[in-house]
């Protein structure tokens, strides 16, 4: 949608946590109105409403979703559900009524338990500094057809995790490195590196404010069903131990990640040998 320049500079004031969603209400509201362009007018109301007028505005939780599903090319993802059936078992979840019970004077929208959903390791939508971060994952895996040594896949690579040993007739490729994000596996003429399986790398308790930290990820790659059945867990814990609004990064401890990833054990890589 156009903005006037004016418009533009307005926006660009408004404190970054909430811009995204400013701008996205601003223009909501500017096409309902039935407005083509958006002015300074309406950049004003929407502002107001949002920072004084806070916490109507609240709804417990967000869930940012990258662009992937709109046609990324990069997209390592396997499916188109998972954001729906988060926001289901968000909203289910009636967290804003637990805040409500839980928080010492009004609701801001730091409170809310945040979800992101990015379908490839470059995690455009910023998993990492969330309560729950999901990556889209497509593992490669070595199938024992015979390798050309064309070195596509080392080309390829940004993480350099591929490696050609001259003794060997396959690649090597570290797991450690590896992000799976999967580029390798089309680029293979032979068919010595294939998709292993596809998924979601899930991480925990990620936060930015006065102590940020990065979120913690869990060893395996989860399917849609794992990962909802994990956010689940993850907000029986939060529910259970938050209390005063404080994020799931505060409480969630090391032994709670360990009990977590022992509850969803990860799955075995079909083209693991032992
Ligand atoms: S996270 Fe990956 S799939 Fe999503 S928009 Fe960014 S580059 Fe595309
Ligand atoms: S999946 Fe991506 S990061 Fe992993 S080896 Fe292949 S190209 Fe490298
Ligand atoms: S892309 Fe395939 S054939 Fe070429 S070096 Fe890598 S594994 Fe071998």
């Amino acid at each position: 949608m156009e903005w006037t320049a004016e418009a533009e500079a307005a926006i660009k004031k408004v404190p970054f946590f909430v811009r995204k969603k400013v701008r996205a209400r601003v223009e909501k509201e500017a096409q309902e109105a039935g407005r083509s362009v958006v002015s300074i007018l309406e950049v004003n109301a929407a502002k107001e409403r949002y920072l004084h007028r806070m916490e109507s505005e609240v709804k417990g939780y967000r869930l940012d979703c990258c662009f992937g599903p709109s046609g990324c090319p990069n997209r390592a993802a396997p499916g188109d559900s998972l954001a729906q059936k988060i926001e289901s078992l968000l909203k289910n979840q009636d967290i804003l009524t637990f805040l409500r019970g839980h928080v010492k004077g009004s609701l801001k929208f730091h409170h809310e338990f945040r979800v992101a959903i990015a379908e490839c390791p470059n995690a455009c939508s910023q998993p990492q500094i969330q309560d729950i971060g999901i990556i889209g994952a497509c593992v490669p895996g070595i199938t024992g057809e015979p390798c050309s040594r064309c070195e596509s896949c080392v080309d390829v690579c940004r993480e350099e995790a591929v490696s050609l040993n001259p003794d060997e007739n396959c690649p090597s490729i570290l797991a450690d490195k590896c992000l799976k994000c999967g580029r390798c596996i089309p680029v293979c003429p032979t068919g010595t590196i294939a998709e292993a399986r596809k998924g979601y790398r899930v991480q925990l308790g990620g936060k930015l404010g006065r102590h940020p930290r990065l979120a913690t990820e869990l060893p395996g790659i989860y399917g849609e069903e794992e990962v909802v059945s994990i956010v689940k867990d993850c907000l029986v814990l939060y529910k259970g131990k938050s209390r005063n609004g404080k994020r799931f990064a505060e409480i969630v401890t090391e032994s709670d990640i360990q009990g977590i990833s022992q509850r969803h054990p990860k799955e075995k890589n079909p083209f693991e040998t032992s």
